[in-house]
């Protein structure tokens, strides 16, 4: 299998339901240990959103 090459044209954003805080995939979240890049799939299942602790499932995909 060959591994998909990402590029940052691809980054999907995802949206907090609860506060609106937008996680980038290409931006990541390094002030909380994911590095710029992490696909949202990557994110580890016990990150929270840094600004009301929601969790994963409280996210959804967005257009900008
Ligand atoms: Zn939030």
């Amino acid at each position: 299998m060959s591994k998909k090459i990402y590029t940052v044209s691809e980054a999907s954003t995802w949206m907090c339901l609860i506060c609106g805080w937008i996680y980038d995939e290409a931006t990541g979240d390094p002030e909380h240990g994911i590095a710029a890049g992490t696909l949202w799939a990557d994110v580890d299942m016990n990150w929270t959103c840094p600004e009301c602790g929601a969790r994963k499932e409280d996210f959804e995909m967005v257009r900008i």
